[in-house]
């Protein structure tokens, strides 16, 4: 028997009509091999990230299912649009996660025409997470029964027995290899691939410019944690796991459970994970996470400015004694306080054996050019490893996103920009600084950071093995030379090239 074949597409960013192209990525999108988990054996299943890979347009498919991240969804519009003129009613074309969810249904769109245009190329919108919609769908498919154009996920998904990702379906030689934190029998660093590996979804934290805690919920959903070690014992054991959760300890209770079972189990694989600063308050877990395997944590420490981490309701940085300082009007000392509780945060993770991670937000209400040289001074002083920089960009279903489109202040009509590279709004009238003079602070503190000196500075501030010591002077030579070119280093861009789209040939 003929089997129908289905292509699960991630597109690729596209600016104006240039395409960013990636000789490798560090790991791969973990929803694709999930919605290849809940497809029957009637289908072949083509997987592509079109950033690593090109698509066939003269390639025919019973159905095309395209997810995207928000620099990636004029794309996938496009991509759709091809499609559609190639192959008219012999191909469905699927769009669904949280951007299409949050354009369609509750219409974050830039201009008036971009919703209709999605729904003149889509058969069907999946609206919420598709866990029970998306299996339904293709078994109707089969039965010759049609959809309606709108699929509304009626419920969120209890995450006991889903499936796990279809990892064996992943190209893997699209990925760069990376340091396991092991050594093989003669000494040398074992490398191999990071594989993404989800534990819960859901925040209770709800940020201004964030859409997690509305597209997933406040009330955090967890598979249970037998499976996932089930699932982690599967995999080669020459991997490193990244837990995509963007808070690995929500619910710490569960988080322990889970660690402690991966001690048990004796799982060996070390990890990388999202924490956020109040985690750290509970010492017991930070300590299972590095006995699990932890090597590094990342954390959205976003500034070192108290009100704006207020003006974001950033809520998963700030002890109890900053709200209270700034209730009393005493913004420095609450400044003091921070520095002091991150500098606290940073040592206890440090302690253990853990990296911590930051990731720095510019352009928060509140933030000025001193600002950003103080916050990368203060992560020099720490002996921070890696940090990341980004522009401060309202994602597509959170409160800033219509604020900022209410007040006309948002650039672009389009979303390939946003993916927190560019500066998407215009600063002079939230921050009274012009764009120009943002961006350029933005480059100038992060070579700071990154700036031979300070490599060597930072490095002889942490107690770590020689051999650490030698990989982390790498991978920041590595980022050295990005930053150099105000290219961002953290995924992977320097081996980035923009192709110009030849229409001609689609
Ligand atoms: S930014 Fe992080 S802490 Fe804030 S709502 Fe989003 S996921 Fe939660």
């Amino acid at each position: 028997m003929n089997k129908h074949k289905l292509l699960l597409v991630k597109p690729a960013q596209m600016v104006g009509s240039r395409i960013r192209k990636q000789y490798k990525a560090y790991f791969p999108n973990i929803t694709l091999p999930t919605l290849a988990a809940y497809v029957p054996h009637e289908f072949d299943i083509d997987i592509i990230d079109e950033t690593l890979e090109n698509i066939d347009f003269s390639k025919q498919y019973s159905i095309i299912a395209i997810t995207a991240l928000q620099q990636n969804i004029d794309r996938g519009v496009l991509i759709a649009k091809y499609f559609k003129k190639a192959w008219k009613d012999k191909v469905l074309i699927v769009g669904g996660g949280i951007n299409f969810s949050f354009i369609i249904a509750e219409d974050y769109c830039l201009t008036k025409e971009y919703k209709e245009e999605i729904l003149k190329y889509f058969d069907h919108i999946f609206i919420g997470e598709a866990d029970y919609t998306w299996p339904l769908f293709l078994e109707d498919f089969l039965k010759g029964v049609k959809r309606e154009k709108i699929i509304q996920s009626e419920k969120r998904p209890d995450l006991k027995n889903i499936p796990f990702p279809r990892i064996d379906l992943i190209k893997w030689k699209l990925y760069s290899k990376m340091p396991l934190y092991k050594t093989n029998f003669l000494g040398f660093p074992k490398f191999g691939y990071l594989v993404p590996v989800e534990t819960s979804r859901g925040c209770p934290h709800d940020c201004a410019y964030c859409c997690v805690s509305k597209y997933w919920g406040k009330q955090i959903r967890y598979r249970p944690a037998a499976e996932v070690v089930k699932h982690i014992k599967k995999l080669p054991r020459d991997m490193l796991l990244i837990f995509t959760d963007d808070n690995i300890a929500s619910i710490p209770k569960y988080t322990k459970e889970l660690f402690r079972l991966m001690i048990r189990e004796k799982v060996e694989q070390n990890f990388f994970a999202q924490f956020t600063f109040r985690s750290a308050d509970d010492a017991e877990l930070i300590e299972l996470a590095a006995k699990a395997g932890c090597k590094n944590a990342y954390l959205g420490m976003e500034s070192i400015q108290p009100e704006s981490l207020v003006s974001v309701n950033k809520s998963s940085n700030l002890p109890e004694r900053v709200y209270d300082l700034i209730k009393n009007n005493e913004l420095d000392k609450a400044k003091e306080f921070l520095k002091a509780y991150y500098s606290e945060v940073f040592s206890k993770f440090k302690s253990c054996g853990i990296h911590p991670f930051p990731s720095v937000i510019v352009g928060l209400s509140g933030d000025n050019v001193k600002n950003m040289y103080e916050t990368v001074r203060f992560l020099v002083d720490e002996g921070i490893m890696l940090m990341t920089q980004w522009f401060y960009t309202p994602f597509i279903g959170s409160r800033h996103f219509k604020d900022f489109d209410k007040h006309e202040i948002i650039r672009y009509k389009k979303f390939g920009r946003f993916d927190a590279g560019y500066l998407v709004f215009n600063t002079a009238s939230v921050l009274g600084i012009v764009n120009k003079d943002l961006e350029v602070a933005f480059w100038d503190s992060y070579k700071e950071f990154y700036s031979l000196n300070n490599i060597l500075k930072r490095i002889s501030k942490n107690r770590m093995p020689f051999k650490e010591k030698v990989m982390f002077f790498i991978i920041n030579l590595f980022y050295y030379q990005a930053v150099a070119q105000r290219i961002e280093p953290f995924t992977l861009s320097w081996r980035t090239k923009w192709v110009c789209e030849n229409r001609r040939n689609l």
